[in-house]
Parts: structure tokens; sequence; C-alpha cells
């Protein structure tokens, strides 16, 4: 028996109360064996999923960042390829090659990156690493990010989308190169309702896939809602929209360049509500020209 199988099953006969229980067990059989590398948490779980006995509490514990998926849903972060935004927001880094408002050293983005933003790829990896540290993944929220995502093309909406389902359904088997990128984008790249069709054939086959998108999470600014827009939102499959209002003062918001006004929030706000879609706002504190006053207004 080896180490983690060691300090599992003495786990389950004397189950931990606290994180620090688990550090102590690991110490305690680590300085027996005189073994210099402790075993990581994620070790643990791969050897307690192979036993029979049980013992959730004991699991709660050795997942890592168990509050991530406490809800009973598993959120997956991915993101769209570097593309033009129709907004000059004066704060906006716009960084060489990366998505707008995004930059290179966030672990999300430093994720897409190594999928060379692929989605297919993203999710895959994404759910890998949920279920390595010991996360149900039976139902997710998909949350699209990578800056303005009405201003993408249709067609590559249409084929991202219908790539973060198929990659989803497909889990945990993987994929060759070939197979990576879908036949629809190969061999049509310029049919739109092929991409339909493709969208609605994955969406159909998640609904009982093992793992399920069951929301979906897009990201705009409150001057791109219109209802053709929140149509084809819909479509998507998308349940909850994420803008950045920034703020709810029309001074400001021209100083920081934002190209918007409250109104314009307000309206697309009204209309996202008419269509039942869950709203998110994004606020920014202390923008130039904001007062603390102003900012709790
Ligand atoms: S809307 Fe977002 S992505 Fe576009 S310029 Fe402003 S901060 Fe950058």
């Amino acid at each position: 028996m080896n180490i983690s199988a060691q300090i599992v099953s003495y786990l389950l006969k004397n189950p931990p109360q606290i994180e620090a229980d688990i550090l102590r067990a690991k110490r305690k059989f680590c300085k027996t064996s005189k073994i210099k590398n402790v075993p990581s948490n994620s070790e643990l779980l791969k050897k307690y999923r192979k036993q029979t006995k049980k013992n959730e509490p004991l699991a709660n514990l050795l997942r890592k960042r168990s509050v991530r998926t406490m809800s009973g849903i598993a959120p997956i972060a991915v993101l769209t390829k570097p593309h033009p935004c129709p907004g000059s927001c004066a704060y906006c880094p716009k960084e060489k090659n990366m998505p707008t408002s995004y930059l290179s050293n966030e672990p999300a983005v430093m994720r897409a990156i190594l999928c060379e933003f692929n989605p297919y790829k993203q999710v895959q990896m994404r759910l890998r690493a949920l279920q390595n540290n010991g996360h149900a993944t039976d139902k997710i929220e998909l949350i699209v990010m990578g800056g303005t995502w009405s201003s993408l093309p249709d067609n590559y909406q249409l084929w991202y989308v219908s790539e973060c389902f198929r990659g989803t359904s497909d889990f945990p088997e993987t994929k060759n190169n070939k197979q990576l990128t879908s036949t629809i984008r190969r061999s049509q790249p310029k049919n739109k309702n092929l991409f339909k069709k493709e969208l609605i054939k994955e969406q159909k086959r998640n609904e009982k896939a093992k793992n399920r998108i069951i929301g979906l999470t897009l990201e705009t600014r409150p001057d791109c809602i219109s209802i053709k827009e929140l149509q084809k939102m819909r479509a998507l499959g998308a349940t909850r929209i994420e803008i950045g209002i920034q703020h709810l003062d029309n001074k400001i918001l021209k100083l920081n360049k934002r190209g918007h006004t409250v109104q314009q929030t307000i309206k697309a706000t009204g209309l996202m509500r008419q269509f039942g879609f869950k709203i998110t706002y994004h606020i920014m504190l202390n923008l130039p020209g904001a007062t603390q006053a102003k900012d709790f207004a």
C-alpha cells in the first residue's frame, strides 16, 4: 500500500474534523515512512475514490476550495479569441494579442492561452481540473469571458457555444487534434444555417450528457443590448448576461470614455428583465472623476 492509500485508510478509520487533522495525518505517515514529498489532497482524493468505504465529510475536506461547488453547480470560465471592441474606455488595458480588458497573467486567461483560445479544449481542461480536485461537474454554469460578446461575428458565436457544449458532452473522452475542430468549421466556414443546426444538435446532446451546462453567461455592454441581440443570446442558450455599467453618473462615464449613458443602462436592464435573463452588473469604484460619496450614492 503506498503512502496516500495508507493515509486515506487511516483517515477513514479516524475521520478528521478539520483540515489540520488531515495535515497532521500526512505528517505522521511521512515521518514514519521517511518520505519527503507530502502527498497532495488531490492524490489522497484519487485513492479515496477507489475505496468502497465512503465518508462524505472527509471527501469535502479533501476537496480543494470546496466553496467553489458548494451550491451544487460547477462554474467554468472560458475566454473567446482576442477581438476588437466597439468601446474605447480610458482604463481598458488592451494588452497585445489578449482579449480586450483582460491581462495575460489572470488564471482563466493563462488557461485559455494554453488552449489557444479553443473552447472545446478549455472546457475539457477545466472539467479535468475540477474533477481531479474532487468537485462534482454534473451541473455546469458556463461563463464566457473575453470582452464584448456582441462584437463577435455571428458564425464565431454559434461555433464557440456549440463547441463548449460538444466539449462538455464528450468529456472525459480525449479527442485527437483533428476531432478537436468541429467538422462544421472545417467544411463550411461561411454557412450560418449549418452552424445553427450544429448548435441545436449539441445543445440537445448535452441535455442527456453526464456533465450538463445548465447556465450560460455572456458579457456585453449596455449599448449593445437590443431586442435582436437578446433573441440571438437566447438562441445560443444564454441564461445570464453580465453588463459593464461601471457607474450611475453620466459625467463620470463621459470622463472615462465609456461610450454609453446611464439611460442606456436603464433601457438595457428593462429589456433583459422582459426577456427573463439573470443580470449581473459590473461596477467600478474610484474611477477618475468619482468620489466616495458618488460611488456609494
Ligand atoms: S467595453 Fe470593456 S473591452 Fe471594450 S473598451 Fe471598454 S473595458 Fe475594454
